[in-house]
């Protein structure tokens, strides 16, 4: 199982928090994790063994993309800031709209992931 995890910048101190509530389950449960640059930079250093795509802004959120059309990304976690502006907001919206798509459960909040992570 891979799982995809991005958050913007006013979310990246959620991420990380979450990722450490969780971090047994997703080594024991053995759970490739793939992130933009930045996001898993930090979960990286909470912890989590990650594969590095670009930083959001440079494309990263369009690798995910890719891998999620190829059928290699299971579930998406994105911890979107809702009140602010991001230069790279139509990648955001291509691969939320790829998540629809291709039927890939995506949770833009704690309290969705949190839920997503239960059924690990
Ligand atoms: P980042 O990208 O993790 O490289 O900051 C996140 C995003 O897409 O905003």
């Amino acid at each position: 199982m891979t799982i995809a995890i991005i958050a913007h910048d006013g979310k990246k101190a959620d991420m990380v928090g979450f990722i450490k509530d969780h971090i047994t389950t997703f080594q024991e449960k053995k759970i490739s994790v793939i992130a933009t640059g930045t996001t898993g930079s930090h979960v990286e250093r909470a912890g989590l063994d990650v594969e590095l795509m670009l930083s959001g802004p440079y494309g990263g959120d369009a690798q995910i993309a890719s891998r999620l059309v190829e059928g290699h990304v299971d579930m998406v976690i994105f911890f979107r800031d809702p009140l602010g502006k991001h230069p790279h907001e139509v990648d955001v919206n291509m691969l939320m709209r790829l998540c629809d798509v291709h039927n890939i459960p995506l949770a833009t909040n704690i309290a969705a992931a949190t839920r997503f992570v239960q059924t690990l």
